[in-house]
């Protein structure tokens, strides 16, 4: 079975959490985009753990985890990350992590750039996590940075780094006005961080194909929602890369038509972190409460999300995106058990004209939500492992979606522990 496990919202649905949960079933975790702006959130009997760069598989024994080539890795995050794992007693080696020799490493000088950039757009800024990851893709579309397969040469990793930071410098130096990039710096920084990983870095396009040849199973695991796709997504509000199910191959190195399926990571109400429209957002005292009954702080960072009601126009586009119609896990259900009344917002209001097909540009920024409210159950469900053992009206809440955005709910969360959850 090769399966993508993708979020359908902005993020931060729980996909961590429901990669550490299904993995069980899988032989090879895969992670195939985006960098260390990544949060997952994993808690399981061995701990509290939260991912950036390492696929959420690496909390099971027996899961091998790749990184893939899609990915964008700055390796003094990951060495950091490893150490933290390995020191809480979770065991890495180059058996159970294997890092695309082709993926992209993120330098120093991407993270610096990334903040200048910020700083220089002040109030008009992107919300960027800060980690080099939009200056990185955009330097692996121009074709001028190192791959990990640099890392096992490292002298000739240190010629192709002379060439590129004689073309970097000219936009940290005369560009944004900062010292130029040593060309040592860099080096001393490969070294220190690199050597660690020689072991890990192999050509996973050939370990991939050949584990999927032998009847190993493969589970994707997305970074970041449908919304933050850097195409489809809310752009330039988006991530830098493509995170969408149909990329989870192209990313790995595996055909596409061995993609099994999709599952969709949905929540059961909006978050956002970072700027951009985001219709459905709630303010005030309705804001703060669902926020603080989340948890939505970002994982990678500690910012506040921003909150809303579930977003019918927003998930419907993630859903199609993804191709996860038939297959939705349906997370953080406990969360809404405070309120009294459900918001959920069922369409967006256009030009004066209601609609539930997600608009772009000028028309998603002016969209405004139209709110329903739904009855809520008021009690604790975070205890029922069935859907029979949910109050009623929890109950109709999950039918109520599922009808609203024409999609299968299969897997309901309503903690964040492992067994947190049951199946439909
Ligand atoms: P990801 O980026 O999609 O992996 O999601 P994050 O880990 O950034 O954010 C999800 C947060 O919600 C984490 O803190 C999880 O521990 C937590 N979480 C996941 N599923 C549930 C759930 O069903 N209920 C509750 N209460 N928390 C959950
Ligand atoms: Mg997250």
């Amino acid at each position: 079975m090769i399966t993508a496990i993708v979020g359908i919202n902005w993020g931060d649905e729980g996909k961590g959490r429901m990669v550490d949960l299904l993995s069980e079933k899988y032989d090879i975790v895969s992670r195939y985009q985006g960098g260390n702006n990544a949060g997952h959130t994993v808690v399981n009997e061995k701990g509290k753990f939260i991912l950036n760069l390492l696929p959420s598989g690496i909390l099971r024994d027996t899961t091998v985890n790749v990184m893939g080539t899609g990915m964008v890795i700055d390796i003094e995050h990951l060495y950091n990350e490893v150490k933290s794992l390995t020191g809480a007693g979770i065991k890495i080696t180059p058996d159970n992590l294997k890092i695309s020799d082709r993926a992209t490493i993120c330098m120093p000088y991407h993270k610096q750039l990334d903040i200048l950039e910020e700083e220089r757009l002040a109030d008009k800024k992107f919300g960027s996590t800060r980690r080099g990851i939009a200056p990185v893709y955009a330097d692996k579309y121009y074709k001028k940075t190192l791959r990990m397969h640099d890392l096992l040469d490292l002298e000739t990793a240190k010629e192709k780094l002379a060439d590129i930071l004689e073309w970097k410098n000219l936009t940290i130096a005369n560009g944004y006005g900062k010292d130029p990039v040593k060309l040592e710096d860099m080096y001393n920084w490969l070294v220190k961080y690199g050597t660690f990983f020689k072991d890990y870095v192999c050509d996973t396009t050939y370990y991939l194909n050949n584990a999927i040849d032998e009847g190993k199973s493969v589970m994707f695991e997305a970074q970041l929602g449908a919304l933050r796709d850097i195409d489809f997504g809310i752009y330039p509000y988006t991530s830098s890369s493509t995170v969408l199910a149909a990329y989870a191959p192209i990313g790995a190195g595996v055909p596409g038509r061995k993609l099994d399926c999709s599952i969709g990571i949905m929540k059961a109400y909006s978050s956002c972190v970072g700027e951009g429209p985001f219709t459905c957002e709630l303010f005030g005292k309705e804001g703060d409460e669902l926020r603080e009954a989340g948890g939505e702080y970002g994982a990678a960072t500690g910012r506040p999300r921003r909150v809303g009601g579930f977003d019918v126009p927003a998930s419907k586009y993630g859903i199609l995106l993804q191709g996860a119609k038939d297959c939705i896990a349906l997370t953080k259900l406990d969360v809404l058990s405070y309120l009294d009344k459900i918001p959920i917002c069922t369409k967006y209001l256009v030009d004066g004209v209601e609609t539930d097909v997600f608009p772009q540009g000028k028309a998603l920024a002016e969209a405004k939500p139209v709110y329903e409210y739904f009855d809520g159950w008021k009690t604790d469900i975070s205890k029922c492992r069935s859907f029979e053992e949910l109050p009623v009206q929890a109950q109709k809440y999950i039918r109520y979606i599922e009808k609203l955005t024409d999609c299968k709910i299969k897997y309901v969360s309503v903690g964040a522990s492992r067994e947190d959850y049951f199946e439909m």
